[in-house]
């Protein structure tokens, strides 16, 4: 059988994996990732050199929150820039109403490790008879994460809307097409089957891994012949290194083996950190009770990846164990349930436990009292002040939420006519519904999940700034790219400006990677031992190659490695 593989995505760098898989009767995708780009241009160098910009670029070399592809173009601009697999029969690969191009599908599935961007964020381009195999818990994120977005065809991860066309009326006229709560939702056909799924003579099996994501897997393809194993991202000693251990055994007698090696370096850069998730709750717990032992101000608020599960549960458990509640966000709350919902026991019942919370941010309604409030008067441009009543501000501060926020707090409406009326506002002051007013009457009460996008709370917590002060924990990856620096530099304006961590102003850092480390891909390479090696998703597959190649030799073994180049079909079987 011969077997080929062509990167346009995690070839030489670290994320947006996409490798086309062909072989007698399948062709698969392997993961759809977006590459972020201008992240691998960064360090220091001179980012103006042409050697700079020798290096492939990704989607924020281009563009930013501003400047987008054309909508109704989107899949052919990134392809025309080389952003997306674009090559060949592959412009059939998205939507046409995005710039892709009508025809047969050219791959017969898309696999996707997991639900984080650089493996999964092309989805949404995708033409929507394309089966997507993933695990049911990367689907409830993606899901989760399309229900609580700003929408947009980046996010149409689940349920489809046809963007950019036109559609007649019913009086004959041209317009855009237009959706209301009746039309029938266009689900994609994702496969979540827990047994193989079968193509031909072809087998392809999911294998939950441990990763920094919740529901992250594996896939081995087999024709009964030939097997290939494509790992996703991994690490062996998370919260749970017996998925991984399982997974393993399940790779052995690889005939192909495509496997990460983010933190392969012939520096460090990305190899340093412990690898236990239970650390982080170690340290986590020892910073919070060494700052209450040492009297200062009790507030303590902490920034971690949102989306991942064993982190959050770690912080759940330091919540528990120091008498505080951890707040979250309304998108963490929603995506708990929806988790919850997915069938995940390890997913605790945000509305229940008395050591979680959803902290819920509005917008100026909320924010506001009851009491005197401005109100305008149009014509002359004037604000003058009016008495709101309690139950005035409750109708007020619930219109405030995104309607999925309303619904997940609690909140019930219904319409009248054109006009919605509340019929039951959100509970804020529930213990599991609270407000930064309240963080602010009992700032020890709390640990409070807190991030750049929310600093402004910071402002409810502490209305007089003079008195402001407590610890900060940062609790994720070290910055690598222009963008981050920047963000650690607003990070630390932040924690200045509101007297956190004094007085040196460091956020206090603690994290886990959810990369293999180094020695565990070198003592993995020497059990597995593949005829054929492909290192990917790494700035080092080389490194990673020639060891491998040594250590084959030096067993009088003619195994391989290839390291990919991007766009080229390369034969690995
Ligand atoms: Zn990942």
């Amino acid at each position: 059988v011969t077997v080929t593989l062509t990167g346009f995505g995690g070839v030489g760098e670290i994320g947006g994996n996409a490798f086309l898989l062909e072989a007698p009767g399948l062709r698969v995708m392997l993961d759809v990732g977006k590459r972020f780009g201008a992240a691998q241009t960064m360090g220091g160098e001179d980012r103006f050199s042409p050697a700079a910009f020798e290096r492939r670029p990704g989607w924020n070399d281009y563009f930013d929150a501003f400047q987008k592809p054309r909508a109704h173009m989107a899949a052919a601009d990134l392809g025309a820039l080389d952003l997306i697999p674009w090559r060949g029969a592959l412009p059939r690969l998205y939507r046409p109403d995005l710039g892709g191009v009508s025809g047969d599908s050219p791959v017969d599935f898309a696999l996707v490790s997991h639900a984080h961007v650089d493996h999964c964020g092309l989805i949404g381009l995708l033409r929507r008879d394309l089966p997507i195999v993933t695990s049911p818990l990367s689907l409830a994120t993606l899901r989760s994460v399309e229900a609580t977005g700003v929408g947009g065809w980046e996010t149409d991860y689940t349920d489809l809307r046809v963007r950019g066309v036109l559609q007649r009326n019913k009086k004959g006229g041209l317009g855009d097409v237009r959706y209301s709560d009746d039309d029938p939702r266009v689900e994609r056909p994702f496969v979540t089957s827990p047994q193989a799924v079968t193509h031909g003579k072809w087998a392809l099996t999911f294998h939950a891994v441990d990763h920094s994501i919740q529901g992250a897997g594996a896939f081995v393809l087999t024709d009964g012949d030939t097997k290939v194993v494509y790992t996703g991202d991994f690490r062996r000693h998370g919260s749970d290194p017996a998925k991984t251990a399982a997974f393993l055994k399940a790779a052995a007698e690889a005939d192909v083996l495509i496997m990460e090696g983010t933190r392969v370096s012939d520096h460090g850069r990305h190899g340093h950190g412990t690898d236990r998730e239970s650390d982080v709750e170690h340290e986590v717990r020892a910073l919070v009770e060494a700052h209450e032992a040492a009297g200062g101000p009790p507030f303590v608020g902490v920034g971690y990846p949102p989306r991942d599960l064993d982190r959050l549960r770690s912080l759940h458990r330091v919540a528990a164990s120091v008498g505080r509640r951890l707040l979250i966000s309304a998108k963490q709350a929603h995506l708990l349930s929806a988790l919850r919902e997915a069938g995940c026991e390890e997913a605790p019942d945000w509305r229940t436990s008395p050591h979680l919370g959803v902290l819920v941010r509005g917008g100026s309604h909320l924010l506001r009292r009851p009491g005197e409030m401005p109100i305008a008067d149009k014509q002359r441009l004037a604000i003058d002040f009016i008495q709101v009543s309690p139950a005035e501000w409750l109708d007020l501060a619930s219109r405030d939420l995104a309607r999925w926020e309303f619904e997940l707090l609690g909140g019930r409406d219904e319409y009248q006519g054109r006009d919605r009326v509340i019929t039951q506002p959100v509970p804020f002051g529930d213990p599991h519904v609270v407000t930064a007013a309240e963080v602010a009457r009992d700032p020890g009460g709390y640990l409070v999940s807190l991030t750049l996008f929310n600093m402004t709370d910071l402002f409810e917590v502490f209305p007089d700034r003079s008195a402001a002060g407590g610890l900060y924990i940062h609790s994720q990856t070290q910055p690598h790219n222009d963008d981050m620096e920047m963000d650690q530099f607003r990070l630390h304006r932040w924690l200045r400006a509101f007297n956190l961590n004094a007085p040196d102003h460091e956020p206090r850092r603690t994290h886990v990677s959810g990369h293999l480390a180094q020695e565990d891909i070198q003592e993995i390479l020497e059990t597995l031992r593949p005829k054929t090696l492909v290192p990917i998703h790494s700035e080092r597959p080389d490194l990673t190659g020639d060891r491998y190649e040594r250590l084959c030799r030096a067993q009088g073994l003619a195994h391989r490695a290839v390291v990919p180049r991007w766009g080229h079909p390369e034969r690995v079987a």
